[in-house]
């Protein structure tokens, strides 16, 4: 399911129904929404912009979803010094293990309610949109509190497990329940005029 060499999730395109499974890397999704009914494991309907230009949607086991990109996915790469197809995941799972101990976490955005950075998943994430040509647009569910907070960050930031970015940014409380963000509401927030004041004067 998630490539670790890639950084990304892999699903099918409905285009290509005989062709290789595509990447898709989080910073891609733009919507991630938890299943009624399935506990063991739970199931997310994750809609993403598949590399044909078209969103699709698909099914991620919650495994899969969140520690896919940082477990022990039997992985094999061609090593071009020896020339040996070698296995990697006994030094990815020590790197996981080396920077959880370090405190680093693999996902962090900001809590607004809280005011401070928060370790989080990808099924923290309820939306994500490109904001500009570098950065996307972050809606998150906190893990703690279950505030919806706004976050703008670079692609790296979603894609790469354990990179931040220096400066998070936070939109504001710009809703009073976060039952009213709706996909439109949340492109129009991240488009609007306020938008550039808003990020130059957020929290790191
Ligand atoms: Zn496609
Ligand atoms: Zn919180």
């Amino acid at each position: 399911m998630y490539d670790v060499l890639r950084a990304s999730y892999r699903f099918h395109c409905p285009h290509r129904p005989e062709g290789q499974l595509r990447t898709v890397a989080l910073s891609r999704f733009r919507s991630i929404e938890r299943l009624p009914g399935a506990a063991h494991p739970a199931v997310f309907r994750v809609t993403y912009l598949c590399d044909c230009g078209d969103d699709h949607v698909g099914l991620v086991a919650h495994d899969d979803l969140d520690y896919g990109p940082i477990a022990a996915t039997p992985v094999e790469f061609r090593n071009l010094v020896t020339g040996r197809t070698e296995p990697v995941a006994g030094e990815l799972v020590e790197l996981t293990r080396a920077q959880v101990q370090k405190g680093n976490w693999p996902w962090k955005l900001f809590c607004g309610r809280e005011a401070k950075l928060k370790p989080v998943f990808p099924s923290s994430l309820a939306l994500v949109s490109p904001a500009d040509s570098e950065l996307v647009g972050v809606a998150m569910h906190c893990p703690s509190c279950g505030e919806l907070s706004l976050n703008v960050v670079s692609e790296a930031h979603l894609d790469v497990p354990f990179y931040h970015d220096r400066v998070v940014r936070l939109i504001d409380r710009p809703f009073l329940d976060s039952r009213d963000l709706t996909v439109d509401d949340f492109h129009e927030r991240l488009w609007s005029a306020g938008f550039d004041a808003e990020r130059a004067k957020l929290a790191s």
